[in-house]
């Protein structure tokens, strides 16, 4: 399985070293040509308003809403893949909105199905205002989803690639891994 990780800015590091932990050929993306061919694509944390600044300048928000295969976004990747921005997942968002007091935080999240918490790293995470009915919650924080999954795209507001828990990168090569046999 070859999966991009968009490499303008933000955590893409961390999150192509998991997806190599869990067997995945992880490449770094920085041009539209680089998708062809790809099974899979992480947008990373980082932050938004430069994500859509330099994929402007790139032309790799058009590239990025022609993708067709899985996706996943995380904090500022939520935020890029909303419907405000690409548009790709059936979310609205609100950026930075945990108090300042508590911009930053961690905290244990019931993963849907799963008895064992999954540690949530959150940082100047966006908080979910809207979405659409077709839109799964996979997990959530005081009563707010955190973890969603829109058709092939799953977004989180925190950060698992900062943990060592692979579960949701596992969850995104299952759906990956399903979407190449189909096409195969
Ligand atoms: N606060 C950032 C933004 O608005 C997101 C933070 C993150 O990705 N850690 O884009």
């Amino acid at each position: 399985m070859k999966v991009g990780v968009l490499a303008l800015q933000g955590n893409f590091r961390e999150h192509a070293a998991m997806l190599r932990r869990l067997g995945a050929d992880a490449v770094e993306v920085r041009k539209p040509e680089e998708l062809a061919g790809l099974d899979g694509l992480v947008v990373p944390g980082g932050e938004s308003t430069t994500f859509m600044r330099l994929m402007r300048l790139y032309g790799l928000d058009e590239a990025i809403r022609q993708f067709e295969r899985p996706i996943l976004g995380t904090c500022a990747g939520m935020i890029v893949l909303d419907r405000d921005h690409l548009g790709l997942v059936d979310l609205e968002v609100d950026r930075n909105a945990y108090g300042r007091q508590v911009a930053s935080f961690e905290a244990d999240l019931r993963l849907e199905g799963e008895a064992e918490p999954l540690r949530g790293v959150f940082i100047r995470a966006p908080r979910v205002r809207a979405m659409g009915e077709d839109v799964e919650v996979l997990a959530e924080h005081g009563g707010e989803p955190v973890l969603v999954r829109d058709g092939r795209i799953l977004v989180a507001s925190f950060h698992p690639e900062l943990t060592e828990d692979t579960r949701v990168h596992e969850l995104f090569l299952s759906a990956v891994r399903e979407a190449t046999s189909v096409r195969a």
